[in-house]
């Protein structure tokens, strides 16, 4: 499943084609995603400029000059493909359309950008772009982790009386928006912080210790989508899925890569979710 840093990369792959760009033509080859598409959705997108491609939390943006904005979700197995790019950047001839192709997009640039997706769990919705932070999917989500409203003081404030595990306080996407369980696993083994320990048992240091963590662990996951995107030569187009290493993520039974450590890797089961952790280093 695409996970923040995924979603920004893919953010990233689109901007050179759809930012400032108007879209020619839309196709929608079905009524419905996870939800039905809002009405009229083709003729709403055709001809709309692309004013900005934004990301809030796990949700692509791309406000339109029609006052509206196009949100874009990609669910548990949603892609999206560029070819045709005319800036030299993504050079993929149109492929041959696809079973699962439901939304197309061929901007008056020459670039088409498709939205695949097999399971259909994604969304796509058109909402006034005014309004946009209060859209149902929107309203309730916590600070970026990687913006200025998440700092130290926000985070002890809001697990201070968290009885829950920490894993799961991590996930809770009020407390922060768009982290995933690969990277809180990430996040807690940097921080040497048992997935299982109570939120509200981890002293202050240890909590704040987590904030720069949480920042860099994303911020490294989304340098490797950088270069990804900069070696662009996947032969189909297609954006935002990248070799990244984890230390813990899917590592069950591996040894643990802190120096001097020697554990190994073991997998819990939280709320349904696996948690990948040391049970040497992590406390
Ligand atoms: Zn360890």
């Amino acid at each position: 499943m695409p996970e923040l840093p995924e979603v920004e990369t893919v953010r990233r792959g689109l901007a050179p084609s759809m930012e400032g760009a108007v879209i020619a033509r839309a196709t929608v080859n079905r009524p419905d995603l996870r939800w039905p598409f809002p009405e009229r959705m083709a003729e709403r997108l055709t001809g709309a400029r692309v004013l900005m491609l934004r990301r809030r939390s796990k949700y692509i943006l791309a406000d339109l000059d029609t006052g509206e904005t196009l949100l874009i979700h990609l669910g548990m197995s949603g892609r999206m493909t560029v070819s045709g790019d005319p800036l030299g950047q993504f050079v993929h001839d149109h492929p041959a359309q696809e079973k699962h192709d439901h939304v197309i997009l061929d901007m008056e640039n020459g670039a088409r950008v498709t939205f695949n997706d097999p399971r259909r769990f994604g969304a796509m919705d058109l909402l006034s772009t005014a309004e946009a932070e209060t859209h149902a999917l929107l309203a309730s989500l916590g600070p970026e982790p990687l913006g200025n409203a998440f700092d130290e003081d926000y985070l002890v404030a809001r697990l201070k009386n968290r009885r829950a595990p920490i894993k799961s306080a991590l996930l809770d996407q009020h407390i922060v928006a768009g982290l995933g369980n690969i990277y809180v696993c990430e996040t807690l083994f940097r921080g040497g912080v048992s997935p299982r320990r109570k939120a509200a048992n981890l002293s202050a240091p240890r909590i704040r210790a987590l904030v720069p963590i949480i920042r860099e662990v994303l911020s490294d996951a989304i340098e490797a989508g950088g270069s990804s995107l900069r070696d662009f030569r996947q032969a189909d187009g297609e954006l935002g899925y990248f070799q990244h290493r984890f230390d813990v993520y899917g590592r069950e039974g591996a040894p643990c890569h802190r120096a001097g450590c020697g554990g190994t890797i073991a997998r819990i089961t939280q709320s349904g979710r696996s948690s990948f952790y040391c049970p040497q280093c992590q406390r």
